[in-house]
């Protein structure tokens, strides 16, 4: 996707409002872009037309689901902020279906009548302090070389796949568990994806938050249709 369709593609996803700072910081932007974001209408209708449940959660339930929401959030600005970095395809694809993964979450927040975390959060900003302390830390750390940064996409998809098991196992309810499989599966494509640039470039990564073999048997294994 090329950077002007993806800046498009953003403004649509992520708001006018929150753009607009990172538009003017990265001297992006442009006529057409503006005129896209003044007709910007969030795109909340299929939220707000799920039933609402009656189902009482835990503390632990509610706990992971306002984590994931922001966590897959952090994977997504991660990697859009990387893209305006290094321009590579594979940050702009990615981006794309965090954004997705972030709003499945805010779907399952607003079923149960949970407060979102996020709600008119900017890119890069996050209610959760070891979040945002770890969203500087990947920025940080993703911005001396490409191939930093493709090592940032891995680490991202190895610790949501910890991040979001640890979540299923607080939960019995089965939308929520749909919805973390899901996640699980496209995490595993997004590091097959990672680690195919990595090794492109010739780096063999090694893992820091899941097991060498864990890794090698997602990694070995080809691309998944991810389910909803
Ligand atoms: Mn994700
Ligand atoms: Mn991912």
């Amino acid at each position: 996707m090329r950077r002007k369709q993806f800046l498009r593609y953003s403004a649509m996803a992520f708001g006018a409002a929150a753009l607009a700072p990172w538009l003017t910081a990265c001297g992006g932007g442009g006529d057409s872009l503006a005129s896209t974001t003044t007709a910007f209408t969030p795109t909340t209708s299929t939220l707000a037309a799920a039933p609402k449940s009656t189902a009482v959660l835990s503390q632990e339930e509610i706990a992971g689901l306002k984590f994931m929401r922001e966590e897959e959030k952090l994977a997504r600005d991660v990697y859009v902020a990387l893209f305006n970095v290094w321009g590579a395809k594979v940050f702009s694809q990615i981006a794309l279906s965090e954004t997705t993964h972030t709003e499945t979450i805010l779907g399952l927040l607003t079923k149960y009548g949970i407060a979102d975390p996020a709600v008119g959060k900017a890119e890069g900003v996050f209610e959760d302090p070891n979040l945002q302390a770890l969203y500087n830390t990947l920025i940080a750390i993703g911005h001396p070389t490409l191939m930093d940064a493709l090592k940032v996409g891995a680490l991202i998809e190895e610790t949501d796949i910890r991040d979001i098991n640890v979540r299923k196992a607080v939960t019995n309810e089965a939308d929520i568990l749909q919805v973390y499989d899901s996640l699980l599966c496209g995490s595993r494509n997004h590091l097959r994806s990672f680690n195919s640039q990595l090794l492109n470039q010739g780096v063999a990564y090694l893992p820091q938050v899941i097991t060498q073999a864990e890794w090698d048997a997602i990694a070995n294994a080809p691309a998944e249709t991810c389910g909803k």
